[in-house]
């Protein structure tokens, strides 16, 4: 059944009465005597629930494994095969309970139609068929395996880039799926006494291997896709074994993405069909054993794709990540989390004026040692904090988690995001701090270098009050500078943890000094005499008092950095494949409770699509599991205090009489007891209508006309704001029209608006939204420095030496 998968109930419903009569259809026709051969179908469990997935599974074995157990009862009963069909690594687990489920079910027990693809290209594949071969024994029933190489190869390449695994759960190279296809074959035919063997492949050669390995053709099927392969089933079918069809049933809106996946799959280098059509290859490399090719690897994994621990290797390492679907995994995480929420929690006190008149003093005594100390050291002492913070990453997520309310994967993801700010801030500063020689006149030297300015305030926000924090921090000091860092009031005990660490890397105490409080704190510190510059995230609000005071000081003008909030949109034409549209709106607005400075805020959708995508969107934010965001299954906690609440409820008062509701989240009893609000979705009549960012799960849709499309962009930069926007277009010239004329920071294209990566996406806007330059990016460190040139006169001992000696050559 092609289709994109559920994102909603509906959804699910849909394609479990579609499967529900396919069933029914091909039993007919079967027991007609229409089909040439006994037919079965292919379910993808995806497609039976909006959230089948590892964080979800106490849902999906209580809500789809019974719809799952209706169809293979309804199949049992035509008596025509089941197969699952093999998805995402990260759901294989999930698979394989649900597989267990299925056995366990006694309404389904006599019958033997039920199979399960695997994936060869999986480095779990031969242990998934011992698995699956143990179960069968287990329950004493047969079980049908289809054998395939895999179909998400380069999503499983990229994902585990991303998620910053160490290894990737498939093969790099292909000969090294062939080799595990065939290592699984001989698996599947020495059981034979379980397993029923489907083999699932287009490549002649795999299948050559296949013959040569069979004892008993007649027990043996193989499997092609429709309008694939004919011809080498036909020779398959001489040796005397079955062969079967795949056939892809649909309308033609989603057979396009199929076929284009299709396209994609056979135009590959790799691909064995690819080859066959390309007369330049000869027979025999066509035909090359792939044992013997993967023997002669003296690396076994592909040099060229990088594992995601050397992704930015040789400047740093990349921060480590860890895959929250493997219950392995989360297990232990899990308690580890938990047993430092038990522990008490720190007191810090807020500074005091007099102590911040202390800080100050000693932070300015110490900034001459401090600048002295020459760069590379100064970054190996951020490197050293870096695997701190990572091997205290279970105490920091609980933190988070406790003290921010981040829910875990966002408090992993800030975990790295400090670690990478760490690492690069290290490799930036060896590169910036160098002493750069200039171009001029022989007989004189001229040199530029940075250095550091004296001592910086760092003011930081709540939000990320990790990553931000430590960012700032970091950059202030690797540049040479001394640090006074305020937290913001709500999370002083992540500030204060920091703080330790900072002094365990070997910092030296007197460069860095936390000054814990509130805005007061913040107003006194900006207030200081002899203050050298001030880096700033927050509110615009703040940053332009901030800005105010810094003026009326007396003394040198000084730098400020300021990154501040966003109003930031997103457009979607009508070629936008509305499934990803909803998946990144929900990520983008609804992630992190919206309490992001780069979360979306107004989404802009074409008439024509609108109610489609809107219907979609209202299903798929009905699935978002709202509570504690110390459970994994929890997609939205609380947002961060009373005050937050409150603001954002007066304005959820104000779109009420004014504005249309989409959708609101109804919060379960237990979301009464904190400061939750529901994620929602409201239709106003123009961006100009919000007062200024919203800084919580509410999005904002507005719909438009294609015509029109300069002025939505026109209405978008007259905001002033310009953090964060996007664009979901399949047509390229929309896009890039896009891109030239919103005036946004971080403009993103077919995805969402959230998640930069240090040094990937350089963040920050312009406007309202910030001063620059980008945090995590090169332009960065500079602006905390300042820069000194020294032109020197060569000849001045007597004459120009070099000039003389080059001469005379
Ligand atoms: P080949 O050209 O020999 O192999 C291509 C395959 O090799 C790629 O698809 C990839 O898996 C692998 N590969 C390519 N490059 C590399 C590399 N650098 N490193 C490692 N591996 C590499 N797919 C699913 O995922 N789930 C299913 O449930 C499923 N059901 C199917 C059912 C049937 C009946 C059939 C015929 C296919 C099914 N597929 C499924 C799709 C299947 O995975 C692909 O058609 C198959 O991978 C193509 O392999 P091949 O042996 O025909 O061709
Ligand atoms: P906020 O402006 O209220 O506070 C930020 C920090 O400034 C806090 O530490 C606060 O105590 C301090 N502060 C307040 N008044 C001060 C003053 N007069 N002098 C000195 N310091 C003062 O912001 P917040 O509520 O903590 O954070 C949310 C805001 O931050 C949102 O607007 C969000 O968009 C923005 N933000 C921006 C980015 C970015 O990179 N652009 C990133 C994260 C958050």
């Amino acid at each position: 059944m092609l289709g994109e998968g559920a994102r909603t109930a509906a959804d699910a419903d849909n394609y479990f009465k579609a499967y529900a009569d396919a069933i029914a259809a091909v039993g007919k026709f079967q027991a007609a005597g229409k089909f040439p051969r006994p037919s079965g179908i292919s379910v993808k469990l995806s497609a039976l629930h909006a959230r089948y997935e590892m964080a979800q599974r106490e849902r999906v074995m209580k809500e789809m494994v019974p719809r799952l157990v209706a169809l293979c009862e309804q199949a049992a009963r035509h008596d025509i095969p089941l197969t699952i069909d093999a998805e995402e690594a990260d759901r294989l687990q999930l698979s394989l309970e649900v597989a267990t489920a299925l056995l366990d079910t006694a309404s389904i027990d006599g019958w033997n139609g039920l199979g399960f693809a695997v994936q060869a290209y999986q480095k779990r594949a031969p242990v998934v068929i011992d698995f699956i071969t143990e179960l069968a024994r287990a329950k004493n029933r047969r079980l049908m395996v289809r054998l395939v190489k895999g179909a998400y190869w380069d999503t499983e390449i990229k994902r585990a880039q991303e998620r910053g695994w160490d290894d990737f759960p498939v093969f790099t190279r292909k000969a090294g799926t062939d080799v595990s296809y065939l290592a699984c074959v001989k698996r599947m035919l020495g059981a034979s006494e379980w397993i029923d063997p489907v083999f699932g492949t287009h490549n002649a050669m795999t299948a050559a291997h296949i013959l040569e390995l069979t004892r008993e053709p007649g027990r043996i099927e193989f499997q092609r896709l429709h309008g694939m392969g004919e011809e080498l089933h036909q020779l398959i079918r001489k040796e005397g074994f079955g062969t079967g069809v795949y056939a892809p049933v649909g309308n033609h809106e989603v057979l396009l993405s199929y076929l284009v996946r299709r396209i994609l799959e056979n135009g590959a280098n790799s691909s064995f069909v690819h080859r066959l059509y390309d007369r330049s290859i000869p027979i025999e490399e066509l035909t090359a054993d792939p044992v013997a090719e993967m023997e002669a690897y003296a690396q076994k994994s592909h040099p060229l794709i990088r594992r995601a621990p050397q992704l930015y290797e040789p400047q740093r390492k990349n921060s480590q990540g860890l895959d929250l679907a493997d219950p392995f995994v989360t297990g232990p995480l899990l308690n580890e989390i938990e047993e430092f929420a038990k522990l008490p929690a720190a007191y810090v006190p807020a500074a005091s004026a007099a102590d911040l008149k202390d800080m100050f003093g000693a932070a300015q005594r110490n900034f001459t040692s401090w600048t002295r100390v020459p760069v590379d050291i100064r970054a190996k002492y951020l490197e050293r904090l870096a695997d701190l913070i990572e091997k205290h990453r279970s105490e920091l997520m609980s933190l988070l988690i406790h003290e921010a309310k981040r829910s875990i994967p966002d408090a992993l993801s800030e975990v790295r995001e400090a670690a990478d700010n760490c690492r690069y801030y290290a490799m930036r500063a060896r590169e910036d701090f160098r002493i750069y020689d200039l171009p001029g006149p022989t007989g004189e030297r001229n040199q530029i270098r940075l250095v550091g300015r004296g001592v910086f305030a760092c003011i930081s926000p709540w939000n990320f009050p990790l990553a931000i924090f430590l960012g700032q921090v970091a950059a202030a000091l690797v540049a040479g500078n001394t640090v006074i860092a305020k937290p913001a009031p709500q999370t002083p005990l992540i500030a204060w943890r920091v703080k330790q660490l900072i002094y365990e890397a070997g910092i030296p105490g007197d460069a860095f000094h936390l000054a814990p409080g509130g805005p007061e704190v913040g107003q006194q510190l900006i207030e200081l005499p002899g203050l050298a510059g001030v880096v700033f995230t927050g509110s615009f609000a703040t940053a332009r008092k901030i800005n105010l005071t810094l003026a009326q000081k007396d003394g040198p003008i000084i730098p400020f950095i300021a990154e501040t909030g966003g109003q930031n949109a997103l457009i979607v034409d009508s070629s936008a494949l509305p499934e990803q549209v909803v998946d990144d709106v929900v990520l983008g607005s609804f992630r992190s409770a919206g309490q992001r400075c780069s979360a979306l805020r107004v989404l802009y959708l074409p008439e024509a699509t609108a109610d489609k995508i809107l219907t979609m969107l209202i299903g798929a934010m009905l699935e978002l599991r709202i509570g504690d965001p110390a459970k994994l299954e929890n997609d939205v906690g609380p947002v961060i205090d009373k005050a937050a609440q409150e603001k954002l409820l007066l304005h959820v008062e104000r779109l009420q009489s004014e504005a249309k509701q989409i959708c609101a989240v109804p919060l379960a009893r237990e979301c009464d007891s904190g400061t939750f609000v529901a994620p929602q979705a409201w239709e106003i009549p123009a961006i100009g209508w919000l007062e200024g960012e919203v800084f919580g799960p509410i999005l904002h849709v507005i719909r438009y006309h294609p015509g029109i499309l300069n002025r939505v962009i026109d209405e978008i930069n007259a905001t002033g704001f310009g953090l964060t926007g996007g664009a979901h277009s399949r047509i390229e010239s929309t896009v890039r029209h896009i891109e030239r004329d919103l005036a946004v920071g971080n403009f993103y294209v077919n995805r969402s608006l959230i998640g930069a990566v240090v040094g990937v996406q350089p963040f920050g806007g312009e406007g309202l939204s910030g001063t620059g330059p980008k945090a995590g990016g090169p332009h960065y460190l500079p602006r905390f420095a300042t820069e000194r040139v020294t032109s020197e006169n060569l000849t001045a001992a007597g004459g120009n030496a070099s000039l003389l000696i080059a001469a005379s050559k």
